[in-house]
Parts: C-alpha cells; structure tokens; sequence
C-alpha cells in the first residue's frame, strides 16, 4: 500500500496514540537511536526544561499545550512582563517560584539549571534583544518567526549564538509538517520534474489594531509575518534560494487602518534555475494556499495551506491524506533531539536570515519598482 494515502486520523486520536514507539517516528530518531536515548533503567530520560519568553497569543494557545505533548522537552519556566500571567502559568505547568521570570531579571535564567531552552515568543522587533540575552545566559535558544525585522539583526543573533556554543532554531513549525515535508520530498527526488512554476497566497482580515500593524514592533506589515511562509514553501519546492525579486504594494483600501504598513503585497521570485513563484500577502485578504508545477506533475495545498493543521492537498497523482499531528510538539523535540544528539536543525538561524534577506529585498523592490537582486 502506498503510505502517502494512509488514513487521516483525527489530532485527538493522534495525541492518544503518541507512545514511545511513536515518539521515535514523530522525533525524526530511528527506533534504534530512541532506544539508545532511553536509559538502561528503562525509566524515561529527563527532558529539557524550555522557558517561553513572552505569554501571548501563540504561546498560550499553540505552545503550552504542545509542551504537554513533548517527549524530549517539558516546559520548566517563564518570562513575562505581567506577574499575573506567569502565575496562571506556574499553577497550570506546576512550576516552581524561582523558575518564574521578568524582563529585568531575566538574564539570572544563567544560573538555573531546570532550564536548557529558552524559547522568545515575543512580536518580532524584540526576538534579537531576548535571544541575544538568552544566548549570553548560555542557553539554547528558539526564536519565533520572522527570527528579526532587519537582515543585521539576524547576523547579530547568529553570531551571538556561535559566541556562546549555544544551538539556535527558528520557529519554522511547517519543517515538521507531513505534508511540507512531502513537498520537500518531491523537490528532493523529482517524482514531478523540478518544480518549476509556484504560486502562494496567504491572507487574513485584520480585525482590530494589534503589534502587527505597527512598524515599531512588527518590522512591517503581511509580508513580515505571512508572507514569510510562501517565500518557506517556495525556497522548500524550489530547493534552493530566489536570486532576485519583483514586488508591487497595492492600493490600500483601509488607509486609516493600515497607516504603518503595507495592507498588501504581490511579490515574484525568480530562482537561479529559471523556477518562479507568483505570491500575493494581505491582512485585508482571506486566503491559504500554495501550489508547485513541474513538468510531470503538480501539488496543491488548497486551503489552510500553513496552517497548524494543513488542510486539503492534492497532487497530479490524486489526494494525500496525512495524519496531521502537533507540528510544534515535533518541533520542539526535533530542537531538544539536536541538543540531545549534537545534530544541526534542519531551521536554523542561518534560514531564518536567509528569509530575512529575501523579505527586505520585496520591500525594496517595491518601493523602488526595480528587480532587486537578494
Ligand atoms: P501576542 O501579541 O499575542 O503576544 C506577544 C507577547 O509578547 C505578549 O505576551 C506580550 O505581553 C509580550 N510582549 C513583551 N514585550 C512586549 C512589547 N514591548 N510590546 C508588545 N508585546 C510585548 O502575539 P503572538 O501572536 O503570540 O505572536 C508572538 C510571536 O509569535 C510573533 O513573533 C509571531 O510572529 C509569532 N507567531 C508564530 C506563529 C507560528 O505559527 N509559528 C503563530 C502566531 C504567532
């Protein structure tokens, strides 16, 4: 039986099912390596403390849970700016008093050993400042996407991470997604041809004001913080890095909403072997999709093509039907496996930069109408 059309269970039952046997397909460790892992005892091996740095939307609704899913890390602490919230925490996760941070106290996490990772969830601009700081404190460190709003920064945050011997990841959950991880298959043994055409959207309607429409905290607009998914899935089915760009920032139709940043963005990259791929970002637009053209085949993420869960996704050769298990659960343990291991990320600082290189370049290709080169 062809494994790509195996039966799509359901996240709950997918969650059930995640025993020890599991755990070593979903942590990317072969049985053999998991086993090893494991010590002679037979008792579980103590897992990696993460601290989540800054309790927002996405740590409390995506991470924390997922922490509960972990089998290589557990959440052992936090930092946040309001005591209120690191309490609820604490009490949820059980966690200790001297493992509960603040934005001023936050470099003495040097000092405790219940925490390995320290995992920056904050709006964009101030990931280089925590990274920075956790990597000083000689931490491992995960920063959420976009790793930074300027390429410089980036460097400043590899770097710092390289000074201190410390692993750094960015939070690129789809690198861990079955059906993302078909598209880089594909890419990788050419089952269509190399893809050669691609085209993405990704959009939503921005309801109220929020640090995303903010410059000086977002670093820009749709692009910085969707757009970045189609530039991943373009660089993941082209396997390799656009060279130079094309962008154009439409009329905004909100004006009084969108003051800051742009309301949306078309963006065309062109890739060294001639692949191109068509995009379009909004936060005044509702779309998710993704879809990649070779010369002996096609596959379409038609809707929630990025999302937490992939939704529909067909290929030349019919539908695939994946399960669609906890992508920040494997995430996490992937990053706790390559400390575990000594093993390089498969998201590491430098693609978070790459990104970086290739976002700043839109912005400049459309204010300036030329084609900038990345
Ligand atoms: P949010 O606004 O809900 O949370 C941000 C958190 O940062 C809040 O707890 C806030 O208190 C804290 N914070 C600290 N200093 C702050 C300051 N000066 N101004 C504003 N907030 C400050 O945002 P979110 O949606 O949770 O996003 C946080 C990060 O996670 C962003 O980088 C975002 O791009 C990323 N994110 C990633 C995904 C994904 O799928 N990988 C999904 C959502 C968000």
């Amino acid at each position: 039986m062809n494994t790509l059309f195996l039966k799509k269970p359901s996240r709950r039952k997918f969650l059930r099912d995640f025993s020890l046997g599991t755990a070593a397909v979903a942590t990317g460790l072969g049985f053999a390596e998991y086993a090893r892992s494991q010590p002679a005892s037979g008792n579980p091996p103590k897992k990696l403390g993460i601290a989540l740095l800054g309790l927002g939307r996405y740590a409390t609704g995506e991470l924390g849970p997922a922490l509960k899913q972990t089998n290589l890390c557990q959440l052992t602490g936090v930092v946040s700016g309001h005591p209120e919230k690191a309490a609820r925490w604490a009490k949820e996760f059980n966690l200790p008093d001297k493992n509960l941070y603040n934005y001023d106290n936050f470099d003495s996490i040097a000092n405790n050993p219940d925490i390995d990772i320290v995992y920056v969830v904050t709006p964009p601009v101030l990931h280089p400042e925590f990274v920075i700081r956790a990597a000083k404190a000689g931490k491992h460190v995960i920063s959420e996407k976009p790793m930074a709003t300027s390429v410089a920064d980036c460097q400043a945050m590899i770097d710092a991470c390289k000074k201190a011997g410390v692993k750094f990841s960015i939070g690129y959950r789809m690198h861990f997604d079955p059906y993302a991880k078909e598209l880089m298959r594909l890419q990788r043994d050419g089952d269509f041809g190399s893809f050669m055409k691609m085209n993405g959207a990704f959009s939503f309607v921005m309801g109220r004001h929020e640090w995303r429409i903010e410059k000086k905290l977002g670093g820009g607009g749709p692009m910085m913080d969707l757009g970045i998914y189609i530039v991943q899935g373009a660089c993941m089915a082209a396997g390799q890095t656009p060279v130079a760009v094309t962008a154009h920032e439409e009329p905004k139709q909100r004006p009084d909403f969108f003051k800051e940043v742009e309301e949306t963005i078309d963006f065309h990259l062109e890739f060294p072997d001639g692949a191109v791929c068509d995009a379009v970002t909004s936060f005044n637009q509702s779309a998710a999709n993704f879809r990649a053209d070779g010369a002996k085949g096609w596959i379409e993420f038609q809707n929630s093509a990025f999302g937490y869960q992939v939704g529909d996704v067909v290929t030349s050769r019919g539908p695939l039907d994946y399960p669609r298990p906890y992508q920040q659960a494997l995430q996490m343990d992937d990053f706790a496996d390559c400390i575990l291991s000594n093993r390089q990320t498969p998201v590491p600082g430098e693609m978070g930069l790459r990104d970086m290189k290739i976002v700043t370049a839109v912005y400049e290709a459309a204010a300036t109408g030329k084609r900038v080169m990345v």
